[in-house]
């Protein structure tokens, strides 16, 4: 964040909820959190904060930048970046401060000799694919890999991991049947050669549905931030206590008595049917709120749910407030959750994302960069 602000909005980050979560997915020796991009909007240092508290062993990074972050606020941990070391700078800076750098082609393996400590051995992670075609080595590899490894003793490939791409979609159980086999295959070949090497496969929809693939490392993100990836699907239950981390307020700056048949903000999107009563809140698509939901999401005010109205502009909303007494400026809307009162729902990341044709993801991380954050 630079030193002024642009909104007056605020992304309140819960850390004792994140902390709820955690526990939540299981045996904590057994996680490695997933907090790339900043946290998925979180705030990277906080959070790997309050998990260290809560007996975070090992952390997944985006970036070596990540990683080197986490180290200098003292953090011990393993930490592995998942879109592997880019530069060669990325490769010294990993290898010098014991980052677990990961291999994804035979030419990672030769960058990661070249930079290994005269002292220690650089503890690497083995990428394998199985089905997402994104990075790493497939069963095919595995024979060269080895090989290539024996002549590197001074690597050691502490851990294997691979990505499901399809853990939360019970239409596709088979394909995610036939990657956990494939990933156990690799593993044995893997392990008969490193027998040390821990095996990392679930991700959040995996760690809630399907047990086999914690191993010894599983990888949750987004359950940590309270999202239940089989929202929509026959399986919600298995993530109904999850808790969202992250909400956004914003102040209302006016509130203003409108005639029928006038119009609110760009384009005349909203006319009046009736006399109504506008407040006008400090938050935009600048801050997060996506325009595309102009006319379709709701806010929070004062307990209750009110429908936004007309065009989302970059750094203001409009709600109709007409069902609520006493709506003054200067109290506090929330555009993602927020105290509700009895009855009333806040509204969340995946409805949003819901209404979007996206993923809560998305959400998190626009609201949360765009949003000076504050933590509780
Ligand atoms: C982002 C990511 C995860 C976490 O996924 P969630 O769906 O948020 O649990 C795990 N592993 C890899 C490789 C990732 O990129």
């Amino acid at each position: 964040m630079s030193a002024y602000t642009v909104t007056p909005s605020r992304c309140h980050i819960d850390l004792a909820a994140l902390r709820r979560n955690f526990f939540r997915l299981g045996n904590p020796a057994s996680i490695m959190p997933v907090i790339k991009s900043d946290a998925y909007g979180h705030g990277l240092l906080p959070v790997a904060r309050a998990l260290d508290q809560a007996g975070a062993r090992r952390f997944a990074v985006g970036t070596v930048d990540e990683g080197m972050a986490l180290r200098e606020a003292g953090l011990g941990q393993r930490i592995v970046p998942l879109l592997g070391a880019v530069s060669p700078q990325d490769w010294r800076t990993a290898a010098a401060l014991d980052l677990t750098p990961l291999l994804t082609d035979f030419e990672d393996i030769e960058k990661a000799a070249a930079c290994c400590p005269a002292n220690r051995p650089l503890h690497v992670a083995v990428k394998c694919e199985t089905g997402m075609n994104r990075l790493g080595f497939s069963a095919d590899d595995l024979p060269a890999l080895l090989e290539s490894l024996r002549r590197f003793p001074h690597m050691t490939p502490v851990l294997a991991l691979s990505h499901l791409s399809c853990a939360d979609m019970p239409e596709e159980a088979a394909y995610t049947q036939a990657q956990i086999r494939l990933f156990a295959d690799m593993c044995a070949t893997l392990r008969e050669a490193f027998p040390d090497m821990a095996r990392s496969l679930g991700n959040s929809p995996a760690v809630l549905g399907l047990p086999e693939t914690r191993y010894e490392v599983c990888r949750p993100g987004l359950a940590l931030y309270g999202g239940n990836a089989f929202s929509g699907t026959g399986r919600e239950t298995l993530g109904a206590d999850l808790e969202w981390v992250m909400s956004v307020s914003a102040p209302i700056l006016r509130v203003r008595r409108i005639k029928a048949g006038q119009s609110v903000s760009y384009g005349r999107a909203f006319v009046a049917s009736c006399d109504a009563t506008v407040a006008v809140v400090a938050a935009g698509y600048a801050t997060g709120l996506a325009r595309n939901l102009s006319n379709r999401t709701d806010l929070l005010i004062n307990g209750r749910r009110v429908p936004q109205v007309g065009r989302v502009c970059m750094g203001m909303v409009m709600a109709d407030v007409s069902a609520l007494a006493n709506v003054r400026a200067g109290d506090t809307a929330w555009i993602l959750g927020g105290p509700a009162a009895p009855g009333q729902r806040p509204i969340t990341a995946q409805e949003m994302a819901d209404k979007l044709d996206t993923i809560p993801y998305e959400i998190l991380c626009q609201m949360g960069s765009a949003n000076p954050r504050v933590y509780s």
